[in-house]
């Protein structure tokens, strides 16, 4: 038997000491006795970043078998905006679990799913008739976005961004950019996916959205073809391709060709979603209307949950029978993803939102001269990191920062194409205290580096 620590709590939520306190190095005797399991028992493609290994979380911090209290600035990945075991999600998930567990919704239904799917057709972008499909992950959903956009058109081709980050499955691969770690040696990939330029204002020269918005258009038209294209699907702001915020204008050009050629328009706000950016979805900040929006990540606080949700008439089009699985939408996640979006819906966590990037913009913004950009909207924050001579992506650094982050009790996630982006995506349910902290730690991380 294992003794457990008296320091290492197992209940989590908000009630946690909201702070960061370290009383073994990063990572500690118990997390390496843990890891050396898990290299002996798991599969070597499952990685971990930070091998500490976490009995609860809650707040801003995540607190691990040794005692220590880590801040959060990662929500891992995205998920848990509205904090971790947050105690209206813990309350909806054991009432649910209590009651039951599975039915498979296709073979016999049950309320929550339809709530919903009628929460997404309520919150999602343009007051259009809409229908929701719920899945388990964001690939997935994804998969079924295309099979919608697919069976509503009859057309095959589907155009992604550079940069872009869909998911790991054959199909999702094929929309993801980056070769390492997500797609070496995995191949073939799923045909009748296609690639086209992204807005990128730090490195495109600056070119507008509208100028951008034509040479992404040109290409696909010289390329494919819009008598082709089934669907764009694109980040309306890049999650793992490095947080980039594409200039204004490209989004809307990009949306308004595909309407005139019966492109389906896809935005996935896997990661961007459920007001991580300070807007329920991060479309709304770029005033456009998708015609089908995917959406998992911070849906229902951790559970495993994911939907998309579009036009009625583009949606309806798969016969019956040709879109679920035997998890999809299941009652527990579901529960937790009502709750969540209550809270969301109260409007404080946007708000909330907002002002971390206030806080995390003010911290960084002129920090250091090998921050070339401090950009992103929201909680959904990054610094990108460069060699100041030269202005190349400096990828050494940003893996120093993080390691350095990681030994002072910050759990702190790189991304990007080039590797030297420095992401922020803390719980909304932070509080100003640690945020200050963390960004102090990754400032000094940077100036010692
Ligand atoms: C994480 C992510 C996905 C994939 O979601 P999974 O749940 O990991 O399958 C898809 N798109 C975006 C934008 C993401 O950030």
């Amino acid at each position: 038997m294992t003794l457990v620590d008296s320091t290492a709590s197992t209940v989590g939520g908000p009630g946690l000491p909201q702070e960061r306190r370290l009383v073994t190095e990063i990572p500690g005797p118990r997390s390496r006795e843990i890891h050396a399991r898990k290299q002996s028992a798991v599969a070597n493609g499952v990685g971990i970043t930070l091998p500490v290994y976490i009995t609860a979380a809650g707040g801003g911090v995540v607190v691990d078998v040794d005692g220590n209290s880590l801040i959060d600035l990662g929500s891992g990945i995205a998920v848990t905006t509205v904090g971790n075991a947050a105690p209206e999600v813990a309350a909806a998930v054991t009432a649910q679990v209590n009651a039951f567990t599975h039915t498979c919704f296709t073979i016999t239904g049950y309320e929550g799913y339809v709530e919903v799917a009628e929460a997404l057709n309520r919150l999602t972008p343009g007051d259009h008739a809409k229908r929701s499909a719920l899945f388990n992950s964001g690939a997935e959903a994804v998969e079924n976005a295309i099979k919608v956009a697919r069976s509503y058109t009859g057309k095959q081709a589907v155009v992604a961004f550079d940069h872009a980050y869909h998911g790991r499955t054959n199909l999702t691969m094929a929309l993801t950019a980056k070769s390492m770690p997500y797609k070496s040696g995995f191949g073939p990939f799923a045909p009748e996916v296609y690639r086209a330029p992204l807005s990128y204002p730090l490195r495109d020269g600056g070119l507008s959205g509208a100028e951008a918005a034509k040479i992404a258009i040109t290409q696909i038209e010289k390329q494919i073809g819009a008598a082709n294209l089934a669907a764009i699907i694109i980040e309306p702001i890049q999650g793992e391709g490095g947080f980039i915020v594409p200039a204004e204008g490209f989004l809307p050009a990009l949306v308004a060709w595909a309407k005139a050629n019966d492109v389906v328009f896809i935005a996935d706000e896997v990661q961007s979603g459920f007001g991580r950016t300070g807007a329920m979805f991060a479309s709304e900040h770029e005033g456009i209307v998708p015609d089908l929006v995917v959406t998992a990540k911070g849906i229902a606080g951790g559970l495993p949950l994911s939907a998309i949700t579009g036009r009625a008439e583009i949606m309806d089009a798969p016969h019956a029978g040709g879109l679920g699985g035997t998890y999809t939408g299941n009652p527990i996640a579901c529960a937790a993803a009502l709750a969540a979006i209550e809270l969301y819906e109260r409007g404080d966590l946007l708000q909330r939102a907002r002002e971390i990037e206030q806080a995390i913009r003010a911290k960084l913004t002129g920090a250091d001269p090998r921050i070339a950009e401090v950009r992103g909207r929201g909680a959904m924050m990054a610094i990108e990191l460069v060699d100041a001579a030269t202005g190349e992506p400096d990828a050494a650094l940003t893996g120093k920062v993080a390691a350095a982050a990681h030994a002072a009790g910050v759990v702190l996630l790189t991304c990007g194409t080039y590797g030297n982006v420095v992401r922020f995506l803390p719980p909304l349910a932070i509080s100003d205290a640690l945020l200050d902290e963390a960004l102090d730690v990754v400032v000094d991380a940077i100036a010692a580096n």
